[in-house]
């Protein structure tokens, strides 16, 4: 058995090293943050979404992209960067948007969130992880039958994928779901997916990395950024740290998320983040126990034990993710006008704001291959998804690796 560094400890990583793990390995588990989960994994929309894994590079998304660039959409913000990175991502990016890319590439990550919801069904019969999980299944929130209609191609889409929907009309909604009386807006249709899930991801890393450590020896080192990797040969041999002395190994797999300077082969618009917001409130006793989303304003809410968590934004430009507080106040009026029954907001404490950016690949599709190095492994590049992804990549990496290895 190998010995095997995955640097990235946000969800993708961690799962990564949980499959590790259990076929046998010696696995280290690193991250420059103080624990796991602290970056782009921590406090997102914390939806496991297996129903609902749109490519977020669409024909939808291109017919709105005047709007978006013209500042008519208070969900999206466009800043153009005189980056060549990002000037080709963004190429790609629209190629993407051709109505058969766009099938195929959701066709492979609906294939890949099914896999972490039985991945998932698996691991919690083997740990108790208390994470807020819930099966609480998920509502599409459609105003208008304009837009109701211009879904139809995607549902019939998911039809033919297998995927758990059914469509609704309000009151029949309103029947499962009765805090969608706090909606003020007309609903058209409802498409309700019984099997997707919620869950807060920093504690479900959190608590794997503790059983794993427990049942499997996972080493980890936290609070140290790795600067380069180390290598004899053209075969990986090892990881170079800031501060701490470098350490060696067979493999390395790298789980950066949107973090791409350790890549040996990186070609460029491979990632780039598209950042999103969140926060997180106490829920009243009027909160939603299903997951919505409302698509008129493109905002998500979860319940989390007695919290609800409020997510959405996509603002695609900038190389490095700040927080806006123009932003974030545009993000949570649009929720309090939508579910503001559902939370307390009236102190500023009672909201708890949070930015991050999804590791975005032109296709949404996650990067699972082998590197340049011989050892070296890469599962990143989640974007919109990852929490959803993140046991059906890890396994997919265990396969890229039988196949690159042998045995
Ligand atoms: C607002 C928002 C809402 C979202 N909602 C959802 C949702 O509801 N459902 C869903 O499925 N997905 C959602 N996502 C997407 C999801 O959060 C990401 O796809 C996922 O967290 C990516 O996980 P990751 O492990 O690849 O990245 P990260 O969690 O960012 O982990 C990468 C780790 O690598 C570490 N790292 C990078 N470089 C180095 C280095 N050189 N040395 C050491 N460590 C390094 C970083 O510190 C980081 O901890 C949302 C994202 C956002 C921003």
């Amino acid at each position: 058995m190998a010995r095997i560094a995955v640097v990235g400890a946000g969800v993708v990583g961690v799962a990564s090293a949980y499959l590790l793990c259990r076929q046998g390995h010696e696995v280290v588990l690193v991250d420059r943050h103080a624990g796991p989960a602290l970056g782009t994994s921590r406090l997102n929309g914390a939806q496991l979404s297996y129903a609902y894994c749109d490519a977020l590079a669409s024909p939808a998304l291109l017919r709105h992209m005047p709007g978006i660039v013209l500042g008519r959409d208070p969900a999206y913000r466009l800043r153009l960067q005189a980056d060549p990175d990002f000037l080709i991502w963004g190429l790609r990016f629209l190629a993407n948007c051709s109505p058969g890319r766009f099938a195929v590439n959701t066709r492979h990550l609906s294939e890949m969130a099914a896999t972490t919801r039985s991945l998932l069904t698996e691991l919690l019969s083997e740990f108790a992880i208390p994470f807020d999980y819930d099966v609480s299944g998920k509502m599409i929130l459609y105003a208008s039958a304009a837009s109701f209609a211009a879904g139809a191609g995607v549902r019939r889409l998911k039809q033919s994928l297998g995927v758990e929907q059914e469509t609704l009309d309000r009151a029949q909604a309103s029947a499962i779901e009765p805090a969608l009386a706090l909606y003020p807006d007309p609903i058209e249709r409802v498409v309700y997916s019984p099997g997707d899930a919620a869950g807060r991801p920093d504690l479900f890393a959190a608590g794997l990395v503790d059983c794993l450590s427990e049942r499997y020896g996972l080493q980890t080192i936290f609070g140290d950024a790795v600067t380069s990797l180390l290598s004899h040969r053209d075969k990986v041999t090892g990881l170079k740290f800031a501060i701490r002395e470098p350490i060696r190994c067979d493999r390395v797999v790298l789980a950066t998320g949107y973090a791409t300077n350790l890549l040996p082969d990186r070609v460029p618009g491979t990632v780039w983040p598209v950042q999103g917001y969140s926060f997180t409130a106490k829920a009243t006793s009027a909160v939603m126990r299903v997951s919505v989303t409302d698509l008129k304003r493109k905002i998500v809410f979860a319940r989390l034990g007695d919290d609800i968590r409020v997510a959405g934004l996509a603002d695609i430009g900038a190389r490095r993710v700040t927080f806006s507080n123009a932003r974030f106040e545009t993000f949570r009026d649009a929720a309090t006008s939508a579910f503001g029954g559902a939370f307390n907001s009236r102190e500023p404490e009672d909201v708890a704001p949070w930015t991050e950016g999804r590791p975005c690949t032109p296709s949404s599709r996650p990067i699972v291959r082998a590197g340049r190095l011989k050892g070296l492994y890469l599962n990143l590049g989640h974007g919109t998804l990852g929490w959803t992804l993140c046991l059906g990549s890890a396994k997919q990496l265990m396969d890229v690796m039988q196949d690159v290895e042998g045995g």
